[in-house]
């Protein structure tokens, strides 16, 4: 068993660390909110005073941050950083969705030192975090992957790698933007059909089975009925936040501009979530919510 830090005990990285304690791993916590350390404390954790303290402590340093800049700045900040302060030949695992020019920063800065570095992020949200259920699309050397491989599987049900570093982060902006684009298009389909007198339950039934199938109709349909457990029968209860959709579509059109990739329909779709977090508390709904929007009825 290892001796893991764990840095950014939020809503995602509280029950993550919960389950490596629970998996037999050792664990020094920390976090900027008091509220986070308690809970961690709470789950066998040992409180750290600082970032650097809890690095210094671990073979293995796993964070969950909410952003970029903070990664960039828990891991590469000179006197308080990950980098500075961890263990030779630590194995350092970042699970925060962040930008992909970020995570290659930092892991090339990781790798200068001679620490091995992987991006993994996830998908699952908190449901999978408590249940231990998410997948993990890991970018990064071979070795630091399968080093990184028996940790991540105290947290989540799959580990994807996906290439060198970055490309899990790639992974996952990719595979949202997607998502985003196919519920703004199940969405509109759904208001098209309610104005042209065809019953939701039938476009339901004709498109599941049909060339227009993808998961944002068939598990996630953003209207109440045809699927039970989809948030639009809670009254769009989140589910996947609309605020993590816009960010995540932020994301794919940083890296679009910085890639030269044309992603038109991905704009339109951040341009939309915009349109609809800025409503209001749109963004705590969940992001199939936006049909509200699209129907005109926020
Ligand atoms: P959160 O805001 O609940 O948690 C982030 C934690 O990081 C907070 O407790 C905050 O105090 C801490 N933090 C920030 N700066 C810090 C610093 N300098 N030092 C130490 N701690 C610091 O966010 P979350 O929902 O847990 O999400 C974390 C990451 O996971 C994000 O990148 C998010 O996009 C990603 N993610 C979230 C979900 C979800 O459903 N919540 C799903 C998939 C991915």
């Amino acid at each position: 068993m290892a001796t893991i830090a764990f840095i950014g005990l939020g809503n995602m990285g509280g029950p993550m660390l919960a389950n490596l304690i629970k998996a037999g791993h050792g664990a020094h916590a920390f976090d900027l909110s008091e509220n986070a350390l308690v809970r961690a404390e709470a789950a066998g954790a040992t409180r750290a005073a600082s970032v650097a303290a809890a690095a210094g402590a671990a073979d293995v340093v796993v964070t969950m941050l909410p952003a970029g800049q903070h990664v960039r700045a828990v891991y590469m900040d000179e006197a308080t950083g990950i980098i500075g302060a961890a263990r030779p030949g630590a194995l350092l695992i970042d699970c925060s969705t962040i930008d992909v020019d970020s995570a290659r920063a930092v892991a090339g800065a990781a790798t200068d030192a001679g620490l091995r570095m992987v991006d993994a992020p996830v998908s699952g949200g908190v449901g999978g975090a408590e249940a231990g259920t998410l997948t993990f699309m890991v970018g990064g050397p071979d070795d630091a992957v399968e080093a990184a491989r028996p940790i991540l599987d105290c947290m989540g049900k799959a580990v994807v790698h996906a290439g060198g570093p970055g490309t899990g982060q790639a992974a996952k902006i990719c595979n949202n933007m997607m998502l985003g684009i196919q519920m703004v298009s199940v969405c509109e389909a759904f208001m098209l059909a309610k104005r042209l007198g065809l019953d939701a339950q039938k476009l339901f039934d004709v498109s599941s089975k049909a060339s227009g199938q993808c998961w944002s109709l068939t598990t996630y349909c953003p209207v109440p009925g045809p699927v039970p457990t989809s948030p639009a029968n809670r009254d769009y209860q989140a589910g996947f936040a609309a605020a993590m959709m816009l960010k995540d579509l932020k994301l794919a059109q940083q890296a679009a501009a910085s890639s030269g990739a044309a992603t038109p329909m991905g704009s339109m779709a951040e341009s939309l979530y915009a349109l609809f977090c800025n409503q209001g508390d749109a963004g705590a709904l969940d992001f199939s919510g936006i049909i509200r929007m699209i129907d005109g009825q926020s």
